[in-house]
């Protein structure tokens, strides 16, 4: 037997698309990773009827669990609880000991805004301290509780901000209510490769013959896509079963024998995290024109405390690549701005300008309108240097618009850096 849900994500702003939903997304990894089946994602405003038809419909499709996400704010248009409090049949009760905490954190709160009244903002939020009668409150992150609502289904409620939302899903899952409501669910093993340089057709043929050459490849649940030009394959299978894992052993050596130069992770590492081990103890500079600091910017997010990124430049006119990093004017006249010899001295010149021993340079025509018949929009010349020798230059033709070939590239320069680094050139 299998564990449902259902995920209201509500939210005016969410609605109409001025705030993107990260909430379900992000639930709907947490409930892949338990084994609970999502049936649904459903999105509405902060009118109260809209979200209960939405409670309504999840009911009625008989998912054991709906988490909703927002609408649990001090402001009038802040009704989630009591809507869901109806919902489940359930009277709203003042909780003596959450109103004492929502004062505490009201009152600390309003130490740092002297001239407001302290006493009027406790009575606004006097409201997030009802509760539905039996339900199990999750302690505010920010100063919106949530709570959980026992039966069938059983709701969780969940504030709309994801920085409040994430920790208080943790306590949630936690009590032995939610748990109650997953304990049918099926914990499946899930393992993640990652392929990079392999189109989605090419990978598409290798799994029809692997359906026919592994034995138990029915066991397997396989899922693919492409992210970032990265292909993602994440494989699920019922742990206790040694013909599935049997059967995933056969198809990852399948994946390594036909695909073993684009297979780049077997235990699911992103390139980035790759690149953050491969860097310890370097120092890597950026030249970029096309990508204006983007690659510069997706090195920082692991860069950390270990600096291993010395720093980047943003050179998009011919004269800044030459007073900057000294790329002879004669070069650039000769092969074009985007070309592979300019993009290997702007490499060279950027290396030497940070005295750093790694190096990446990036020069393309992200469009639009900047192409030619020989190089199109979409072109990109990649570089990378290291200071112990080795150099590797290649060109791309990258689909898309401007977004697209900007994060295409720093996609491409982060696996040319690491065949670089390891040397598989
Ligand atoms: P608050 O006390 O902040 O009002 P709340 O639980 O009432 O909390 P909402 O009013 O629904 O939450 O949303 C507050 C803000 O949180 C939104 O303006 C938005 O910036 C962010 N937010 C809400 N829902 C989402 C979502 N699904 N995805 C991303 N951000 C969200
Ligand atoms: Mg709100």
């Amino acid at each position: 037997m299998s564990v449902r849900a259902g995920i209201v994500v509500t939210g005016t702003e969410v609605l109409t698309g001025r705030v993107q939903d990260r909430n379900g997304p992000w639930l709907a990894d947490r409930l892949l990773e338990l084994g609970v089946e999502l049936g649904h994602i459903t999105l509405c405003g902060d009118r109260p009827a809209d979200i209960e038809a939405q409670l309504r419909f999840l009911a009625e499709q008989g998912v054991d669990l709906i988490i909703t996400s927002g609408g649990l704010g001090p402001t009038a248009d802040d009704m989630t609880v009591e809507i869901v409090s109806r919902f489940c049949g359930r009277e709203l009760v003042l909780d003596a000991g959450l109103e004492a905490t929502i004062g505490d954190i009201v009152t600390r709160l309003m130490a740092r805004f002297p001239d407001v009244d302290a006493e009027a903002v406790i009575a606004a939020n006097r409201k997030q301290a009802l509760v539905p009668a039996g339900a199990v409150i999750l302690d505010p992150v920010g100063t919106a509780p949530g709570v959980v609502v026992p039966g069938t289904p059983t709701v969780v409620v969940l504030p709309g901000p994801p920085r409040e939302l994430q920790p208080m899903w943790q306590t949630a899952v936690a009590t032995p209510e939610v748990q109650a409501a997953i304990a049918g669910r099926t914990h499946y093993r899930q393992q993640t490769i990652r392929m990079f340089g392999l189109p989605e057709s090419g990978l598409a043929e290798t799994l029809r013959d692997a359906e026919r050459s592994v034995a138990g490849f029915d066991r397997l649940e396989i899922t693919t896509c492409l992210r970032r030009g990265e292909l993602e394959i994440v494989t699920r299978y019922e742990p206790e079963s040694e013909e599935a894992a049997a059967a995933y052993a056969g198809l990852l050596d399948v994946l390594r024998e036909r695909h073993g130069r684009a297979l780049f992770s077997e235990d699911g590492a992103l390139v980035d995290d790759q690149i953050a081990g491969l860097l310890a103890g370097r120092r890597i500079a950026t030249a970029e024109s096309c990508t204006a600091g983007l690659l510069a910017a997706r090195l920082t997010e692991r860069a950390g405390s270990s600096a291993y990124v010395a720093g980047g430049v943003v050179v998009y006119s011919n004269a800044a690549k030459t007073d900057l990093l000294g790329v002879d004017a004669a070069l650039i006249d000769e092969h074009g701005a985007v070309s592979e010899p300019v993009a290997e001295a702007m490499a060279a010149g950027v290396l030497q300008r940070f005295g750093a021993d790694t190096a990446v340079a990036i020069t393309g025509i992200a469009g639009p309108g900047g192409g030619s018949e020989a190089k199109p929009v979409g072109t990109v010349c990649f570089s990378v240097a290291l200071t112990e020798g080795a150099t590797l230059t290649r060109t791309m033709r990258l689909p898309g618009d401007r977004s697209d070939v900007r994060e295409r590239s720093t996609t491409v320069a982060l696996h040319l850096l690491r065949r670089a680094l390891t040397g598989d050139s």
